[in-house]
Order: structure tokens, then sequence, then C-alpha cells
């Protein structure tokens, strides 16, 4: 089977091949671990775990490397600020070291809930400072870098097709940014690849080096785990649209010059979540930090299925920007439960033995092989429902579909309400009496102790009445 994607180096959608098939190496740009996935980051990751599947299906076997951003990655894209995770250890009182295990677990149990698979090798920064010195010591070997009292730069200039992948307007950029570069620096593009440790101070997470006590620029993680792990030729690299300008820029300009030729054939990236403008939000974007996002935890508190947001992806095309509100999400929920409903009835008669209907399989496959268009994918499921043939069939066809929709078709259960109601009825009088007692904090604990038994409490004018989650399975 072949694939069309698109491919932000060529600008075209384009029949995908392997440079080594049935290999495919992929390596996706992984979280900073100093906060929370937001739903946005995690739109990203659902559409690259989308393309492994399909890929999977296609035949290829997919080694796929995501990395784990420890250090170096600062408040401003542009080498300035201080370390995100130096931020967020002080924000939390947890040492570096804490705040990055803490938030790994919670994005790999973000993943679980996501139904997104690992990828093969996880890498982290930190494990790998070695072979990111080895790598910015070869571009000195060749002279693309530079020192400056603030650390080890690389020289853009020095580069003919620096920029390609945005097609960036470097004079342009060189003439009218208005962000004070730092001092020192040739050109506006020219970006860090090892920083100095203030010569007053110790920082939190620093290494010796050739150069002196410093840590890796943010870029350089990237590039030298991906050649270690991967070779030094990649099939496809994936990440949000925004790092296209910069990291994925700059860590094109590391991999290339280091390597001496063409890096990665394919270059993939998922467009952003916003959120829409109404009633519960100005609009706009959700940023990480400034603390202001939502996470699938809240989701989870408000009585969703952390399926029925991938839901809500899947039902837009990876290259567009998607609004996130209640109200969609509430569709992807009722879509969720329809689909639930349909599924319960059709499966008593599945006895394992039966196969995909291929005319159904077909469509289904021509959409999510047409640049991943999930949209298509979706409605060629529902199409199946409603096809003239043996509810064992069509169960078997659903099964064969959810390996790239990876909606947990084959778990779906009735609504089960482990609990007791009187129970419940006892925690909304003690909920109610906290409130009225100011004690929001027993206020909120309660409200934690509903999600985990898996109901939702609505506070209406006539009293409080409870229902199981939406879109609970
Ligand atoms: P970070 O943890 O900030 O390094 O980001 C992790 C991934 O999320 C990167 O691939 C970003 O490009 C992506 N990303 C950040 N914000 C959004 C958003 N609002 N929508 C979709 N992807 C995003
Ligand atoms: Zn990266």
């Amino acid at each position: 089977m072949s694939m069309k994607l698109y491919n932000t180096m060529t600008r075209n959608v384009d029949e995908f091949t392997a440079i080594d098939p049935p290999l495919v190496r992929l390596y996706t740009c992984g979280p900073t671990v100093y906060n929370y996935a937001h739903i946005g980051n995690l739109r990203t990751y659902v559409f690259e775990d989308v393309l492994k599947r399909v890929l999977t299906m296609d035949g290829y076997k997919v080694k796929h490397v995501m990395n784990v951003t420890d250090v170096g990655h600062l408040v401003s894209d542009n080498d300035d600020g201080e370390d995100k995770m130096a931020l967020g250890a002080e924000r939390e009182g947890k040492t570096v070291w804490e705040l990055a295990e803490f938030y790994w677990e919670a994005f790999k149990k973000d993943m679980q809930r996501l139904n997104l698979i690992e990828p093969d090798v996880w890498c982290k920064a930190t494990d790998h400072i070695q072979e990111q010195i080895d790598q910015v010591r070869i571009l000195e070997e060749k002279g693309y870098t530079y020192i400056i009292a603030d650390g080890v730069y690389f020289d853009t200039s020095k580069l003919d097709d620096y920029g390609k992948l945005g097609r960036l307007d470097i004079a342009g950029l060189q003439a009218g940014h208005r962000v004070k570069m730092t001092e020192g620096k040739k050109n506006y593009t020219d970006f860090a690849l090892w920083k100095f440790s203030p010569a007053d101070q110790q920082r939190l997470m620093e290494w010796e080096s050739p150069w002196g006590m410093g840590f890796p620029g943010w870029h350089i993680e990237c590039s030298a785990m991906a050649v270690k792990y991967l070779g030094d030729r990649l099939d496809i690299h994936c990440g949000g649209v925004d790092h296209v300008n910069v990291h994925h820029t700059n860590e094109i300009a590391q991999a290339e010059c280091a390597l001496g030729h063409e890096w990665c054939n394919w270059w993939v990236h998922g467009e952003f979540l916003t959120m829409a403008k109404n009633e519960d939000s100005d609009g706009g974007k959700m940023s990480k930090s400034s603390g202001e996002f939502l996470t699938i935890d809240l989701l989870v508190k408000k009585g969703y299925d952390p399926l029925v947001y991938r839901y809500f992806l899947l039902n837009a095309h990876y290259r567009q920007q998607l609004a996130f509100s209640w109200d969609g999400l509430d569709s992807a929920a009722n879509a969720m439960s329809n689909l639930k409903r349909a599924v319960l009835e059709i499966r008593s008669s599945y006895t394992g033995g039966e196969q995909p209907l291929d005319e159904h399989m077909q469509k289904f496959r021509d959409a999510v092989n047409d640049d991943l268009a999930m949209p298509r994918g979706l409605a060629a499921m529902w199409g199946l429902l409603k096809a003239d043939a043996a509810p064992a069939e069509i169960y078997a066809t659903l099964l064969e579909m959810d390996k790239i929709l990876g909606l947990g078709i084959a778990d779906m259960q009735e609504d089960i309400l482990d609990v007791d109601p009187a129970e419940i009825e006892k925690l909304i009088e003690e909920r109610k009496t906290a409130r009225a007692e100011k004690n929001f904090a027993r206020a909120d604990e309660i409200r934690d102790i509903f999600a985990e038994m898996g109901i939702e409490v609505m506070d209406t004018a006539e009293g409080t009445t409870w229902r199981p989650l939406r879109g609970r399975q």
C-alpha cells in the first residue's frame, strides 16, 4: 500500500518511500518535562501516533525514537532567559531531577490514556551530554562555530541553505528583528550549541566540556540523539508547526553540517490546537509556561474519557488548526457513546474467525493513506456500521480499523457503576457543608473523589444531581 504524506521541506503531498524498506526511521520531538503536557501538545503526539500506525499497517517496521528534554530549553526560543526546568523546580520545590522524573511519568500516563504507542527508544537529554559535546566538537572542527562570552554559537552564515525548511528570509530577519541580540552574536539566526554557566554562580544542571562548565543548547540534543539511535539518515522527523522555523531549522543545520550530507527525507508537522473564543475562553494559544492550559487530568475530572479527546482530534485533519471547545468535546463524547452502543450490539456474534470486509477496509485505507485523512477514515467507519453485512464481519472490520483509530473498540464495556449511591449522597452532603464553611480544600478533595468513582456531580437550581461520567467506558 502506498502512502501520500505532506512534506514541509517540499511543500508537497508526496508519495512516501523509505530509505531502507521495510524499516522506517522515525524521530519525534518529545516533551519538555517541566510541567504536564497540555492537550495542545498531545494533539501533536496523537497525529504522530496515527502516522506510525498507518505506516505499520502498510507493512513498514517503524523504529521510533522520542527524546525527553530535561535541560537547555530556555524560556525564549532565542537562547535567552532561564531554563524552563530550573523555573519549574523552583515553582514546585523539587530538584530538577525529581521534576523531570515526575512529569515524564505523567506524560507516559497521558500516552497510555490516549492509546499512544510508546516509542521504541526514549532518550533523555541529560543522559546524552557526551554525544552532544561530540557533535559540537565536530561542528567546531569543521569551522561552523564561534565562541563568545555566553557560549559556543553556530554561525548560520556559513551555510548557503540555512533556513531551507521554513524558507526563511534570512536577510529580512537580520535587518528587521526587534529582539535585542545576545552580545557578540554575529547573525540574528545564530544559535547556542553550548552555554556557559555564569562565572559567579553554580547552575542546578551543569557539566564539564572542552569549552568550560555549562550546558547544551536546546537543539543539539535532538540531532545528537537522532544520529546515535537512528544512524546518519532519517526517514521522517515530526513535531508541531512551531518547530519549523527555529528548532527543526537548527537541528538540520547541526546534523547536515556534522554529517556532511542531507539528513532527513520527510519533515511532517502537526498544526496547533487553539482555544475557541467563547464564554469559557478569550481564545488563542495555550501556554505551558504561563500555567494556563488544559490537561488530560482536567478532562477526566470533568468527566470525559481521554479517548473522547482522541476522537475529537481524529475528526480534524492534522494540518488544519483546530479550536478546542467543550461543546466540541461533548459532540465527540456523543459520537463515542453511539459507537460504543453499536459495538456492544454487534460484538456478541463475533467468534474471532471472521474476516474484515474488503470494500470497507479499502475505503478506510485509502483515506488514511491520503496524507492521514482521518475525518474521511471516521466517515468510512460510520459507513461500515450501516453496512448490509453480518454483524460479526462488521465487528471484525471495526477491529481492523481500530488498529489505526486507537479508540479501544475491543475494550468497550457497558457502563458499570461500581459505587454505592448512599455513599455518593453522603459525600454530596459533606461537600455542601464544606462549601458553607468555606473549606474549599475539602470540597475540592470530594470533587476528586467523585472523579475517581467515575461519576459526575451537577449543581442545578433544583439541587445537586449525579450521573456516570460522559463517554466513560
Ligand atoms: P514542548 O513540550 O513544549 O517541547 O512541546 C511538545 C510538542 O507539542 C512539540 O512538538 C510542539 O510543537 C507541540 N505543541 C506545542 N503547543 C501546541 C499546540 N497548541 N497544539 C499542537 N501542538 C503543540
Ligand atoms: Zn527536537
